[in-house]
């Protein structure tokens, strides 16, 4: 019977039964005694499983002593107890196959030894075979079904808004042009702009840096949205918490406030950890021993409390009366930098932390504004060792002040037609979130850089595979 390698290792189909399993070889060992133990990965799982394999099978010392790391196999056996520490069923294997040999062994990159992050980059075709990797693409699938699983349980629709989007002029700088191939060439006006009337849409398009206008539509019609696909930004600063190209998880709820909109980025979170540490223990285990100690903590510390929730004001505040020496200098206006981020969920709260109500002038010119007139309803979530991993706020629903935010920002309220229809039929409250999916794995699994979190990450000067 053809299993996976995880039902094998839980000791399926039964002990004493003949079961096959297909997958790569991790390693090899020989013993004097003619025996070959092979360890094999069919990405299940975080284990590989051990065949045991005697010289008496046909093919012992034509192929299988000749098996490498790589080398695809399917191998058919006895699937019984395991004497061997840490592993609970292996194979007494009575035929292995090759599939698939490795040419030239001795070149093959991913020899079963710890490689830096930076060679696994270069190689980002084959780290799926490395534990890490592998591990990192699972908790990964976990957190992203468990994303669909929240939203399909509470009642929300998931919306798929549109990669290719019109300019909504508030990603200017960082956004990517589309077009196509031969329009490259287009037609300039007398003072050089290109005439963008000739191009494929008749107007200028971009890749979508948030799907949330696109998505208040329809919350405006369907109560609880979300949207949950790939974002795009011409990120020009190489750090470990940007890409070009990365991955929004973005909800949006009618009838709604800044505290509503709180609340459910808490209980989205919290719901995602449970199934982490619900159904990828063994990676997470991996991870806590060989990457960070206090991951499996850290979200348990989620689970079972309340973030904490604070005015922006007040973390101006305590970062002025700090004794920490930040390089950028505090002042209340101040857009918070990474560095505060930072000190304010690890060394003041010690968990994620919600900051609310900022400054109106660092926030897009959709946030509500506060009776204050000075600040609005946004909130970023705050995490330790990544920073802000949800920015979010409540919509401003009332006409009159959104023009007037459009006008102050200095934005073509011609771009915002529609988005303003939104607000001249039947308007209400509403609020929504963007988690960055990236960030979040990466804070699940202590990957510190968002570079390895992603299978084929998009950053400036790299677009190899
Ligand atoms: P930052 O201040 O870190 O640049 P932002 O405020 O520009 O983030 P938002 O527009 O609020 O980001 O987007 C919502 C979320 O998307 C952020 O909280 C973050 O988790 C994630 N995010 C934003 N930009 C990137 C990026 N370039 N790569 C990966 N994730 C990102
Ligand atoms: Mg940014
Ligand atoms: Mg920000
Ligand atoms: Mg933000």
């Amino acid at each position: 019977m053809l299993v996976t390698i995880v039902d094998a290792l839980a000791g399926k189909p039964g002990i004493g039964e003949e079961v096959t399993v297909q997958g790569w070889v991790r390693t090899r060992r020989d013993s004097k005694a003619g025996l070959s133990f092979i360890n094999v990965h069919d990405g299940s799982c975080f284990n590989p499983i051990q065949a045991v394999v005697d010289n008496t099978i046909e093919n012992y010392s034509s192929e299988v002593i000749k098996l490498t790391a790589g080398c695809a196999v399917k191998i058919t056996g006895k699937l019984v107890e395991s004497q061997g520490k840490g592993q609970s069923f292996e194979i007494q294997a009575t035929t292995v196959e090759v599939l698939g040999w490795v040419e030239d062994p001795d070149t093959y990159p991913m020899q079963p030894k710890r490689h830096s992050m930076e060679f696994l980059r270069d190689n980002a075709h084959l780290r799926p075979r490395t534990n890490i990797s592998g591990a990192v693409a699972r908790v990964r699938n976990t957190i992203a079904q468990a994303v669909h699983r929240f939203f399909h349980e509470n009642g929300f629709n998931w919306i798929h808004t549109p990669i290719i989007t019109a300019s909504d002029a508030e990603g200017a700088g960082e956004m990517f042009r589309v077009s196509t191939l031969d329009q490259m060439n287009l037609p300039k006006d007398d003072k050089g702009n290109i005439d963008y009337s000739k191009d494929f849409f008749g107007s200028e398009s971009f890749l979508t840096v948030s799907g949330q206008l696109n998505v208040e539509a329809y919350c405006m019609a369907m109560s609880k949205v979300y949207t949950f696909g790939p974002t795009f930004r011409a990120e020009n600063s190489n750090t470990s918490r940007h890409l070009a190209e990365f991955w929004m998880v973005e909800p949006e709820i009618a009838f709604a406030d800044l505290n509503d909109n709180a609340d459910l980025a808490e209980d989205m979170m919290r719901y995602v950890f449970e199934a982490v540490l619900n159904e990828r223990e063994d990676d997470m285990e991996f991870f806590q021993q060989r990457v960070d100690s206090e991951c499996i903590n850290r979200l348990r510390n989620v689970i079972d409390n309340k973030f904490e929730r604070m005015d922006y004001t007040d973390v101006i505040d305590i970062l002025k009366k700090s004794d920490k020496k930040f390089e950028y200098p505090v002042e209340w206006g101040i857009d918070l930098q990474s560095e505060h981020e930072r000190f304010i969920a690890e060394e003041h709260v010690g968990r994620p932390t919600v900051v609310m109500n900022y400054p109106k002038d660092i926030k897009a010119f959709y946030m509500r504004l506060n009776d204050d007139e000075k600040t609005v309803a946004a909130m970023d979530v705050l995490a330790p060792g990544i920073g802000e991993i949800i920015g979010g706020a409540q919509r401003e629903e009332r006409l009159d002040v959104l023009d007037k935010r459009i006008a102050e920002m200095g934005l073509p309220a011609e771009h915002y037609w529609w988005y303003r229809d939104l607000r001249r039929y039947g308007t209400v409250p509403h609020a929504g979130f963007g988690l960055g999916f990236d960030r979040c794995v990466s804070y699940v699994t202590g990957v510190a850089n968002i570079r390895d979190v992603i299978p084929f990450p998009r950053v400036p000067n790299n677009v190899k595979f």
